[in-house]
């Protein structure tokens, strides 16, 4: 049997190598590899797509959310509630910026932010809350707007996994102060290499995001320099990701046909948890994420029928030992789910005969009748 693979990039870059080639070949011929038009027209384009103003380019996700926190006034003696399932980047910009994370539970049922958990974190401290649209699904942004409204603390974006992701009709990343993307290129826009935008409403918080990536120049009341770092979108990069633009939301319609074919395969499978999208929510399935305490072996039967997958995320934030808070939160869910998730194949260029393939590796394995 054929391997089915997680991702397939190769795939999705032979749709587009013509332009991609064209892209190469008109930033040879410019010559102007760092800013410009270029980037400035991508940056046009990506913060209209977020329903936004302003968009930045930097270097990655991870400078995204740093940058965007230490432009909000957030550092040292700040606290920062992030949920306890996400990627390490957001805990680890929150620490770049001076700040200290504070990692709170998520919901059982999308294992996104719990917002009750968020709530009970907050403490005269607490300067933000990042809503991490994790899986590609986007968090409940009216409760979460409430409750920062109420207390007094801003409301930030990791939309790191959810590209084109919709909350009642409006885009992921345009309800936050900021709001922070990743184009590495497994993401749902990926770059051809490193990338990431912050978006915003804000001109004078994406100058000072602009100013801060390029070594503090020209920082508005300060001198002609601050210590700041160097975390730009290249004129290459932006032109690919333009290129790949103009086709993110057809691939993330692929992706959610993909998605609807697995829930209805999977339905009968009582042995396999699967995260539930909100009524609320569009979702871009930038992961397809089971539950099962049965999880390392199922992994271990599908590497055996060719079925690559992955685990996002095995080890909770808060017991990485670079973090490892004391005492520890309580976080029971997200400590269930580091033992329990598996992210299955799921990509804009999946067949359906590769889908039936893993359907029917997961009823062999719970040795169903379906098999
Ligand atoms: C990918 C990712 C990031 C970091 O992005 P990089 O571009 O790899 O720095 C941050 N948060 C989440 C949730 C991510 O998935």
């Amino acid at each position: 049997m054929s391997e089915v693979r997680f991702v397939d990039l190769a795939a999705m870059h032979d749709e587009v190598r013509a332009e991609l080639d064209a892209a190469y070949h008109d930033t040879l011929s410019q010559s102007a590899f760092i800013g410009g038009a270029a980037l400035e027209d991508f940056e046009h384009r990506w913060a209209s797509y977020c329903e936004r103003t302003n968009a930045v380019g930097v270097a990655n996700g991870t400078d995204a959310l740093t940058l965007g926190l230490r432009a909000s006034g957030i550092g040292a003696g700040d606290e920062v509630i992030v949920p306890a399932n996400t990627f390490i980047a957001t805990a680890e910009a929150v620490a770049l910026a001076g700040a200290e994370p504070v990692f709170v539970d998520v919901d059982a049922d999308t294992l996104l932010l719990d917002v009750a958990a968020a709530e009970a974190a907050i403490g005269p401290r607490t300067a933000a809350v990042i809503a991490v649209h994790l899986y590609g699904q986007v968090c409940d942004m009216d409760a979460l707007n409430a409750l920062c409204q109420r207390s007094g603390v801003l409301l930030v974006e990791d939309a790191a996994q959810a590209h084109g992701a919709r909350w009642n009709g409006r885009r992921a990343g345009s309800f936050g102060l900021f709001a922070a993307f990743s184009f590495y290129p497994g993401k749902n826009l990926g770059a051809l290499g490193d990338g990431g935008a912050v978006v915003t409403d804000e001109p004078e918080l994406a100058d000072k995001i602009r100013s801060l990536g390029n070594h503090g120049r020209d920082m508005p009341g300060a001198g002609p320099h601050l210590v700041a770092t160097n975390s730009r979108l290249d004129a290459f990069q932006a032109r690919a990701l333009t290129v790949k633009l103009a086709h993110l939301d057809t691939w993330n319609a692929a992706r959610r046909r993909a998605a609807a074919h697995y829930e209805r395969a999977l339905a009968g499978l009582d042995e396999l948890r699967l995260t539930t999208t909100a009524s609320e929510a569009e979702h871009v399935h930038h992961l397809f994420v089971v539950r099962t305490h049965a999880r390392d072996a199922l992994r271990a039967e599908l590497s055996a029928r060719g079925i690559q997958t992955g685990i996002h995320y095995n080890v909770v934030c808060h017991r990485h030992p670079a973090f490892e808070p004391h005492p520890a939160p309580h976080a029971p869910v997200a400590e269930d789910a580091a033992a329990s998730v598996l992210s299955l194949p799921l990509h804009p260029h999946l067949a359906d005969d590769q889908i039936d393939a893993v359907v029917s590796g997961l009823h062999h394995f719970f040795g169903s009748v379906h098999a």
